[in-house]
């Protein structure tokens, strides 16, 4: 039996989808439906202080106005607390995390200071607990989360980006999976439901490579089985650094209020991608056979005011 292809749009509703995002799941939906395999839709809605009201709604909008489908009901992390519970136990039961009550301010403190760009080191200060530790924590009312020791770091092939060995002992360290104000981490989330939902390949930004790692290790943990990961390149304004609002109003609700045709949009996007020679309407439908996942650029795509312009004045 061939393996049935099963891919995924996962939306944050902790803001407005914007060019990028629609970049990413634009190449998502393409390589599943390009194998004739499914598309997932999952609303990542767990970071509870960030998510905006309404905002869940709107990506759904933004995807159906881009021209992407999906299959079966969406995801909604919020509805699934008892299955992160339940792998929480399992990481709990194999003392594979520990009650950690440090803050963010004690790690950077305590952490080596990292090199530009890095993320900070977990120094370890609270590894010599164990998980029966949290019982008398609790009593006495201590907040904590749950964090797992890392062990051993997962090399794996990005299908865009190629080999990928990120030693996690020193980039990161022992990561959260269990927030100290409670509820899973996105590490811990995503894979329980990627495992549940059956997804075989994730694609997503390339700001996500760092997390396969931690996300690979847990696999293994939970004896679940591990989907394929393609990273691709973010979109990025003319100073190089990620779309934000200083490169203009590139939220897909705006671009549509303005009137832009979501073909053109596609276009462009199609173009930066390196399947169209110039940026002209097409929907994603009719993108299906000159999709290339390898034809893409391997550098940030640069949204330049005058591609902006380009786009509205259409
Ligand atoms: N929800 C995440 C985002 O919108 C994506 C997470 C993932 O693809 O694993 O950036
Ligand atoms: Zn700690």
């Amino acid at each position: 039996m061939s393996t049935v292809v099963s891919g995924r749009l996962a939306p944050s509703p902790t803001g407005a989808q914007h060019v990028g995002n629609a970049r990413t799941y634009l190449v998502a939906w393409l390589s599943a439906r390009a194998q004739g395999g499914a598309v997932k839709l999952r609303i990542e809605d767990i970071d509870s202080p960030r998510v905006k009201p309404g905002a869940a709604e709107q990506a759904l909008t933004d995807l159906r106005w881009l021209g992407l489908d999906w299959d079966g009901e969406p995801v909604v992390q919020t509805t699934r607390l008892s299955h992160y519970e339940a792998a929480l136990e399992v990481l709990k039961r194999a003392e594979l995390v520990y009650p950690c009550t440090c803050t963010r301010s004690d790690i950077s403190s305590a952490a080596s200071a990292p090199h530009a760009g890095e993320e900070v080191t977990y120094p370890g200060t609270c590894s010599h607990r164990c998980v029966a530790d949290a019982f008398a924590m609790q009593r006495e009312g201590k907040l904590f989360a749950w964090r797992f020791r890392v062990t051993e770091s997962v090399p794996f092939t990005d299908q865009f980006a190629g080999e990928q060995d990120i030693d996690l002992n020193r980039a990161g360290g022992d990561f959260v999976v269990w927030k100290n104000q409670g509820g899973p981490a996105y590490q811990l989330a995503v894979v329980v439901d990627d495992a549940a939902m059956g997804i075989t390949e994730v694609v997503r930004g390339d700001d996500l490579i760092p997390s396969t790692p931690r996300q690979l290790l847990l696999y293994r943990v939970l004896g679940l089985s591990a989907p394929s990961f393609a990273h691709v390149p973010l979109v990025v304004g003319e100073d190089g650094r990620r779309l934000a609002k200083r490169h203009g109003d590139t939220r897909l609700s705006a671009l549509r209020d303005a009137g832009v045709k979501p073909a053109a949009l596609v276009g462009l996007l199609a173009w930066s991608c390196g399947w169209l020679d110039r940026p002209e309407a097409i929907t994603p439908r009719d993108l299906l056979p000159r999709f290339r996942l390898e034809r893409i650029p391997a550098k940030p795509f640069v949204l330049t005011a005058e591609l902006l312009r380009a786009l509205l004045d259409q």
